[in-house]
This record gives structure tokens, C-alpha cells and sequence, in this order.
């Protein structure tokens, strides 16, 4: 099965250097072997859906509203982020859990929406560092799991993508050992199977880099990776989704 590769690019660019970057990277990666998901901010997803059409580049969005259409200000609907030929959405980063509040009920919702438009949901879990010391990482990605997927039914397996990402790899230059990786990564497929009756793909996220993501991509279940950082550098992205 292809490796998915997935770039969150945040809100770390302005809009010019993002319109930039997905010109470079149309220019820098032809061919590739992995499925590659980018995911800009809101306001490039328009033009990169122009940019990157009749290409091997998949788009996704890096949120979406808990509905269709109605009174809520400032949110985005996933039926108008399909219509622009958006395929993925992540849901539940870290970053809104925590900086933005973001509990397990909306991200359970914004699921429910997401797949009602025929978007895949990349729902990301994952343990803090006192939790991890704790020993309490499974129990605290079991929770997790069970609040996100609770009334979630998919067809088929491709439907719905789960990102590990250990919060205290993100952004922290520290990864885990791809090995541990693995492990936790068949904790977590066997569990969201005894939920959907699915196996589906689990990508690792947390400080990938050019240098460590040839050994995550060699583990068996490893789907694939959630990039941050390293998927702002064009010659970093390249080489990862080239590994
Ligand atoms: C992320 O924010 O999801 C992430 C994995 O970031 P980084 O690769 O920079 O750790």
C-alpha cells in the first residue's frame, strides 16, 4: 500500500509565500510513489486546488465546521471545501485541543460533518509527557479514540486516517523511536478496528525530518507521516516524500 504524506503547513505563511511554495513544490515533485496530502491555510486551499489539478498532489484542509451551512460565524463548511476539490481534513491537531479548546463532542461532530461531505477526516490523538512518563499513553489514545469515533460508521477503510502524534514530539525537534512508533500504532489500529470493523491507516506525526523518516516509513504500520515543520522546506519535503 502507498505511504500517505501529509504536510501542515499551519499558519506558518503569509499568503504570498504560500502561494510560492505550491508552485515550487508542483515544480520540485513530479513523481512519487507516496500519496501526498498538502494542507494549507484556508485562503491558499482555493488556488492550490487550481495549481495542483491533473497532479499527484492531494489537498486538505487543516479544520472544518461542525455542519453543512447555518449561523456560524467565522467557520467553514466541508461541502464548500469539497466543492473546491479538497480530499482530506485534519481534525483534532493538538493545537486546537489546546490553544483553541477544541473538545472531544466538536471533534466527534466536525467528524460526523466531515464525512457526511465526503471529505476523509486525519484525526489526530495523542499523549502528553507526564502522561507518557505516567505509563498512561494507550489508556489516554483509547479515550481519545472512543470520545472521536462514538456513532461513526465508514464504508470502506480509506475513508477516515488517524495521525499519532505524541504532543511532546511536535515541533520539539524530538521524535519517538520509529520502532515505538510501530507499536503504538498496532495498539491503535486494533482498537479503532474493534470500534468501525476497519483497518485503517495510521500516520505518525512529531518532529520527521528528512534524516529520521526513512526509518518510519520502514515500519509495518506506519502509514505514512504528518509533517510539520519540515514540509515548509521544499528540499526537506522533497527528499521525505521521495524516501
Ligand atoms: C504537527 O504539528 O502536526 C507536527 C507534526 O509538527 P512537526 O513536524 O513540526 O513536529
Amino acid at each position: 500500500m502507498k505511504k500517505t504524506i501529509i504536510a501542515n503547513w499551519k499558519m506558518q505563511l503569509g499568503f504570498k509565500d504560500s502561494q510560492m511554495l505550491i508552485k515550487e513544490l508542483k515544480q520540485k515533485i513530479k513523481k512519487t510513489s507516496s500519496e501526498i496530502v498538502i494542507c494549507p491555510d484556508y485562503l491558499s486551499l482555493s488556488s492550490a486546488s487550481s495549481v495542483f489539478k491533473g497532479t499527484n498532489f492531494n489537498l486538505g484542509a487543516q479544520d472544518c465546521a461542525i455542519k453543512a451551512s447555518g449561523a456560524l460565524t467565522g467557520e467553514v463548511s466541508p461541502v464548500s471545501l469539497k466543492e473546491i476539490g479538497i480530499r482530506y481534513v485534519i481534525i483534532g491537531h493538538w493545537e486546537r485541543r489546546t490553544v483553541l479548546g477544541e473538545n472531544s463532542e466538536l471533534i466527534n461532530a466536525k467528524i460526523k460533518s466531515a464525512l457526511a461531505a465526503k471529505l476523509i477526516p486525519i484525526l489526530c490523538i495523542g499523549e502528553n509527557l507526564a502522561e507518557r512518563e505516567a505509563g498512561l499513553a494507550k489508556k489516554v489514545l483509547l479515550g481519545q479514540i472512543k470520545a472521536a469515533l462514538q456513532g461513526i460508521n465508514i464504508k470502506v477503510s480509506s475513508n477516515l486516517v488517524i495521525a499519532y502524534e505524541p504532543i511532546w514530539a511536535i515541533g520539539t525537534g524530538e521524535s519517538i523511536i520509529p520502532f515505538e512508533a510501530n507499536t503504538i500504532h498496532t495498539f491503535i489500529k486494533n482498537e479503532v478496528n474493534k470500534v468501525l470493523g476497519k483497518n485503517i491507516r495510521v500516520v505518525y506525526g512529531g518532529s520527521v525530518n528528512s534524516s529520521n523518516s526513512f526509518e518510519f516509513l520502514k515500519q509495518k504500520n506506519v502509514d505514512g507521516l504528518l509533517v510539520g515543520g519540515a514540509s515548509l522546506n521544499v528540499k526537506e519535503f522533497s527528499s521525505i516524500v521521495n524516501n
